[in-house]
């Protein structure tokens, strides 16, 4: 690739939230919008007996902040019908005019940034830093994408061949795509895989989590009023049904899924066992992610990366750090001083400015959380918990965690939410640490924090994740700077925000002409 190829677009700069001439007139416009009620409908809606399922805030149970009314089976029909209708033209309308049309999204994106944050807080209790961020990267994603389409789409590549023959490549939609996207990123996830699916010139139909259409339903809305054809983008809300079917209609050329390793498992068989044509399955899923951290680190550095890892976001990212290995001259102190920041934590309701690490999402997720810590207490190691805070029962909220354990291989499965485990580890055994890490099968992020140059090349030369993180934090990818996806049983591997990432939702066909 050249290297200039991304020379003319730059990330959005975000909000500085350290500035009080910008976070005081924010916080009152979002006090305005504390009381708002929000709908999530399907684009084209025609039944009239469909559900409405209240949303209620992950903080609150008891506040509602809107209403989802779900996709019925005839309407899932017909919105694959619609989709498939106006692909075709889609296509042709060429990279740069998708292009246009996605950065005109991504300008409205930012016009509506007071609803979004508020929408993030709200539906999917996020503190006010991390709303931030995720629209930044939602706005980064369109911009991106549209980049893409413009540099990939607009022009076809001409092949060497005799004198008389001329030979072209070109990329392609390859159809509808469906994209399932998860309540963790409600905004970046959701709108990220279909703007790489339409820059790619495809269609779209798109469910949301159900824990979070509102947020979605405002994107594909300004996806519209941008200019996108209603057709061409459209919101399917629903539960789970609504995801299965969407995943094994013969007409989908290929499924964007972000979420559980067994339901990405369980899409891949779905459409394999289907007629139709062979689909493409793009998949980003869950992760076991660790952290070493040998003698040479700088203490102060790994208690604050390691805070952030594990407990920014409630730990509800894929790439948060679960499993931290210390090594063991230093395994005392340095446990010392993050106890010392994760007692500094703030926890409480994400509305509050204050709050580092507000509620997880659902109370489903919140009693599995609490029946993995209730079974590790058991095991007899020690466990610390912070304290919540009065109050906590109206909402979701699992005290942060950090639990002792011997090795990586103890845990089943991932704990998606604030739990940090540590291990100790002696220096002669590091090979044998990176060999259980990679042996989880999970290889989605990774973080090491050594001074030592040979311990970074021993460890970089044996690591399998997609995300390698070198003494930082191991969250928050940023659009096109860590383009992000794991492999193994954390993915199908194409990477969201790189330069082949929109490639793969696309075909390749080539002509030949005898001139
Ligand atoms: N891209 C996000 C990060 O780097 C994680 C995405 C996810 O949780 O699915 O933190």
């Amino acid at each position: 690739l050249p290297a200039d190829i991304f020379a003319d677009r730059r990330n959005s700069a975000g909000i500085d939230l350290s500035d009080p001439l910008v976070l005081e007139p924010l916080q009152e416009r979002l006090a305005e919008l504390e009381n708002k009620h929000w709908v999530a409908e399907p684009t084209f809606k025609s039944g009239s007996e469909a559900e409405i399922a209240p949303i209620n805030k992950p903080h609150d149970l008891t506040a509602e902040v809107g209403t989802r009314r779900d996709t019925l089976d005839f309407e899932v029909e017909e919105a694959i019908t619609r989709a498939q209708a106006i692909q075709p033209g889609w296509d042709r309308l060429g990279g740069e005019k998708r292009a246009v049309l996605l950065e005109a999204a991504a300008d409205l994106f930012e016009e509506h940034t007071d609803d979004f944050l508020s929408l993030c807080q709200r539906e999917a209790g996020k503190t006010l830093m991390d709303a931030v961020l995720e629209l930044r990267e939602a706005v980064d994603f369109l911009r991106f994408y549209a980049n893409e389409a413009r540099r990939q789409f607009t022009r076809p590549i001409i092949l060497p061949g005799p004198t008389g023959e001329e030979n072209r490549l070109s990329l392609h939609g390859r159809g509808v795509f469906s994209c399932i996207s998860p309540w963790n990123f409600p905004l970046a996830i959701f709108i990220g895989t279909p703007a790489a699916a339409l820059a790619a010139g495809n269609t779209v139909v798109a469910k949301p989590a159900e824990q979070t259409p509102l947020i979605a339903a405002l994107a594909v809305r300004l996806c519209h009023e941008a200019g996108i054809p209603e057709e061409a983008f459209q919101l399917l809300p629903g539960a789970g049904e609504v995801g299965e079917m969407i995943t094994s209609d013969a007409r989908i050329a290929g499924v964007a899924f972000t979420g559980s390793t067994q339901t990405a498992q369980a899409i891949n068989r779905s459409l394999a066992s289907r007629d139709g044509p062979i689909a493409t399955l793009i998949a980003e899923t869950g992760g076991q992610n660790a952290m070493i951290v040998d003698s040479t680190a700088l203490p102060e550095q790994v208690t604050r990366d390691v805070v952030a890892s594990a407990f920014q976001s409630a730990g509800q990212r894929c790439s948060a750090l679960r499993v931290l290995y210390i090594q063991d001259d230093v395994y005392d102190e340095m446990l010392r001083m993050i106890r010392g920041g994760f007692e500094a934590l703030t926890i409480g309701n994400p509305e509050h400015l204050a709050t580092d690490v507000g509620p997880v999402i659902d109370p489903d997720a919140k009693s599995s959380l609490e029946r993995h810590i209730a079974r590790r207490k058991k095991g007899g190691r020690p466990v610390w918990r912070r304290r919540l805070h009065r109050g906590a029962n109206a909402g979701c909220f699992v005290a942060p965690t950090i639990i002792e354990m011997d090795s990586i291989l103890d845990l089943k499965r991932e704990n998606f939410g604030p739990i940090l485990h540590v291990v100790r580890y002696r220096a002669a055994d590091l090979e044998r640490v990176i060999e259980d890490i990679n042996s989880t099968g999970f290889g989605l992020t990774m973080g090491l924090h050594s001074r030592n140059d040979e311990t970074r090349a021993f460890v970089e030369a044996r690591v399998k994740v997609g995300n390698f993180y070198v003494n930082r934090n191991q969250i928050g990818a940023v659009v096109e700077s860590q383009p992000f996806g794991g492999e193994g049983l954390s993915g199908t591997g194409p990477k969201a925000g790189g330069p082949h990432y929109v490639q793969r939702f696309a075909t390749e066909r080539v002509v030949c002409v005898d001139t």
